[in-house]
């Protein structure tokens, strides 16, 4: 359905320029109302008519959405799509695109940001000198661990996790892998990172990053025995998907002091953050950001964008993931 000839896209959530300028030229937006459930009949009802949903990854886009007649493209702003069932989208001759590639460095340097402030308790400290806890230099205040030479454990090296290992090499960090795509030779020697088990990652780390997307393999991928394995003075940071780590068998692990602390980024109940984490000095728990930078929020709202008025131009877009859908 369509008025004054351009097609009809539903836009889940607002986006930043240019995203609404390229949107608004090739179709006729509406918006969800920011008041309403987030649940699949709802958003069928708002977009029965449409061709196209740009949605983000709050958006559960599965069967009940993806069987309206119209719908022809489903665009996600992020780069994971574990929100969209993308063999029903296929099923029902969907396209499903998302964003890769631009938001790997602001990704990379968030994962090290809570490397860091994780390992030099810098949020704690913060909030200890504000509370005027702060009363002269001492030898044993607020000691840390060491960045500098340490060993790092990435489970996942696709565009997110090489980044991540870039910045390590400046650190001179020893870089070991879990990733069942071996990198090519000639980048493991650049970035100078090597492939082990999940079970030599865990016990060799003194700081593990997760860079997989969430998917039925990589569901709790780390739960009780994986943090059994881990050194009880290795970190964990997060910045993949929260419901890659068991969130209750972490607190269980931080507090039985199997793991020293966590930076996390994700949960697996967004935006619930397990209460056990809350309290916890030695964890650091950010609203899912690490994308956030402007640049990279703006160029990834004109990608989808792109992807969708390039689809409903008749065209392939650029990130298609289901290509078997447009032949
Ligand atoms: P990518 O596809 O380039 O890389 C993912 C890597 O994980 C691949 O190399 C893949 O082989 C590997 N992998 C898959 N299953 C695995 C498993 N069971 N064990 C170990 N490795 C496995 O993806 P990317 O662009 O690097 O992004 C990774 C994920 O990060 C995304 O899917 C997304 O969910 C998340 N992400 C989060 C944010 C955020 O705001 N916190 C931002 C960007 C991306």
């Amino acid at each position: 359905m369509s008025t004054g000839g351009k097609p009809r896209i539903l836009l889940m959530h607002p986006i930043l320029e240019p995203g609404p300028t390229i949107l608004a030229e090739a179709a006729e937006v509406i918006t969800y109302p920011p008041d309403r459930p987030l649940d699949g009949e709802s958003i069928k009802q708002a977009a029965e008519g449409c061709v196209g949903i740009v949605s983000q990854l709050m958006d559960p886009i599965r069967e009940t959405v993806l069987s309206i007649p119209d719908l022809k493209i489903v665009s996600n702003v992020a780069v994971g799509f574990d929100n969209i069932d993308v063999a029903a989208a296929t099923a029902h001759k969907v396209m499903v695109t998302n964003t890769p590639g631009v938001l790997d460095d602001a990704t990379a340097d968030f994962a090290f940001t809570l490397l860091m402030a994780t390992a030099r308790r810098i949020v704690e400290a913060d909030n200890f000198n504000r509370q005027g806890h702060f009363k002269g230099w001492a030898i044993d205040m607020m000691l840390g661990v060491d960045v500098f030479g340490a060993t790092l454990g990435l489970i996942g090296v696709g565009r997110i996790g090489r980044g991540v290992a870039h910045r390590a090499k400046g650190f001179n960090m020893r870089v070991l892998y879990y990733d069942p795509h071996p990198l090519p030779p000639d980048a493991e020697q650049q970035l100078g990172a090597t492939r082990v088990d999940l079970g030599r990652l865990l016990a060799e780390s003194d700081f593990v990053s997760v860079h997989v997307p969430l998917t039925d393999e990589t569901h709790h991928l780390l739960s009780t025995a994986q943090f059994g394995q881990m050194k009880p003075s290795a970190i964990l940071i997060n910045t993949s998907r929260g419901p890659v780590i068991d969130e209750a068998a972490l607190v269980e692990a931080l507090k039985a002091k199997k793991v020293a602390g966590a930076g996390l980024d994700v949960y697996e109940r967004e935006p619930s953050v397990h209460p056990g984490l809350i309290p916890m000095s030695n964890v650091i728990l950010a609203p899912h950001i690490a994308s956030a930078t402007t640049r990279t929020r703006s160029e990834m709202s004109a990608m989808a964008a792109r992807n969708m008025a390039t689809a409903i131009r008749g065209g392939r877009p650029p990130n298609l993931l289901n290509p078997e859908v447009k032949k």
